[in-house]
């Protein structure tokens, strides 16, 4: 399904101007237009999709192969310090445009960019309570 309205089924369907980097049945990759470093992509669903929650798994599948290929080119074209994956569910991820897309996003020791945290030892049951909370809901 394609929402007329949402930005991302735009771009998909090429109503709307991107940098494409690479499309296939399932999956489109493009340049993010607020880069948060250079080289800075998106891969999306072709489906319309909200997020984790409601993409299919053959989208998901063709997503993440996506992913992987624009990963190398990226690491070969800009040769980070490393890459992070990120994706984003709901106001509390701060997820901003509501159709399903992952971030391919070079990183350099120097980014500063506040996504990562410090580890810190968790309590054993706390860990424990969580994980039996998770089961249950599988
Ligand atoms: P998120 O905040 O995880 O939902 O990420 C949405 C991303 O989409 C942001 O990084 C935006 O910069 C990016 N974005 C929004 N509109 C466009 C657009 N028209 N073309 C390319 N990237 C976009
Ligand atoms: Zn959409």
């Amino acid at each position: 399904m394609n929402v007329p309205h949402c930005i991302f089924c735009r771009i998909a369907r090429h109503e709307a101007p991107a940098y494409i980097l690479c499309e296939d049945a399932h999956s489109l990759a493009f340049m993010d237009i607020n880069p948060a470093s250079p080289g800075h992509a998106l891969v999306i669903a072709r489906e319309h999709a909200v997020n984790i929650f409601d993409v299919s798994a053959p989208a998901l599948a063709a997503v993440m192969a996506t992913v992987q290929r624009v990963a190398l080119a990226v690491n070969a074209a800009f040769l980070p310090d490393g890459l992070s994956i990120i994706q984003s569910n709901g106001p509390g991820a701060a997820q901003s445009v509501l159709h399903f897309h992952m971030h391919v996003l070079p990183r350099s020791f120097e980014d500063g960019l506040p996504i990562n945290w410090l580890l810190r030892p968790g309590e054993r049951r706390a860990i424990e309570a969580a994980a039996d909370r998770i089961r249950a809901a599988l």
